[in-house]
């Protein structure tokens, strides 16, 4: 069982490789991103709460957030997982392995994928063209998730290196570079 946490600034290339990684090791891959993108397709009430923070490049709430996660391995517990976009602040890290603990489980590592803003401001602004997320059609809304990923989330790094959990590779490279070194570290934690 393995579960791990993919983590980096928003660009950083997290979505796409956590679905590789899944698929290559077979995990379970969650981006909370991608829930509340859905719960904000389908209208719902939750979805709607947090619309203004989407689209403001804002976190949700670390409550509302949480409880996503929480409500996801009460159904995906049976194998290990790739954590895309969370924990996002040291109070969702904190309640995250208070979560895990509880289901006798841990987080075996975060992977920081190390990446430029120039790069990342490139590289969400060209998937904006078709994508179809609002969030990365505007340079202002990028530019303010990059601060936002500065002040709140960049120090969740800290949380993991104090468990001895932290581990980073270059997110630069042809997709397939960078799923190698991935796949590296993980096979190393591995064996
Ligand atoms: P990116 O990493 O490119 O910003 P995501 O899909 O991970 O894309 O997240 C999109 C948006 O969803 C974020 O800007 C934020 O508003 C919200 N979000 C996603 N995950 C979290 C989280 N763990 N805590 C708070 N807000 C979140």
């Amino acid at each position: 069982m393995l579960n791990i946490i993919l983590f980096g600034a928003p660009g950083c290339g997290k979505g796409t490789q956590a679905k590789r990684l899944a698929e290559h090791y077979d995990l379970y891959h969650i981006s909370t991103g991608e829930v509340i993108r859905s719960e904000i397709a389908r209208g719902t009430e939750l979805g709607r709460s947090m619309e203004g923070y989407i689209s403001r490049g804002e976190l949700a709430p670390d409550s509302i957030v949480v409880e996503m996660v929480r409500d996801y391995m009460r159904t995906h517990a049976d194998k290990g997982c790739i954590f895309d976009g969370f924990p996002r602040t040291t109070r969702q890290a904190e309640i995250f392995d208070t979560l895990l603990a509880d289901i006798n489980q841990k987080v075996d590592v975060m992977i920081y994928m190390d990446v430029p803003e120039d790069e990342l401001v490139r590289r969400i602004l060209l998937r904006g063209k078709d994508s179809g997320r609002a969030d990365d059609a505007s340079e202002e809304v990028i530019r303010n998730r990059i601060e936002v990923y500065r002040q709140q989330t960049a120090i969740v790094a800290e949380h993991y290196t104090k468990q001895q959990k932290y581990a980073e590779i270059n997110g630069l490279g042809s997709m397939d570079e960078v799923f190698a070194r991935l796949a590296q570290l993980i096979d190393a934690k591995r064996s």
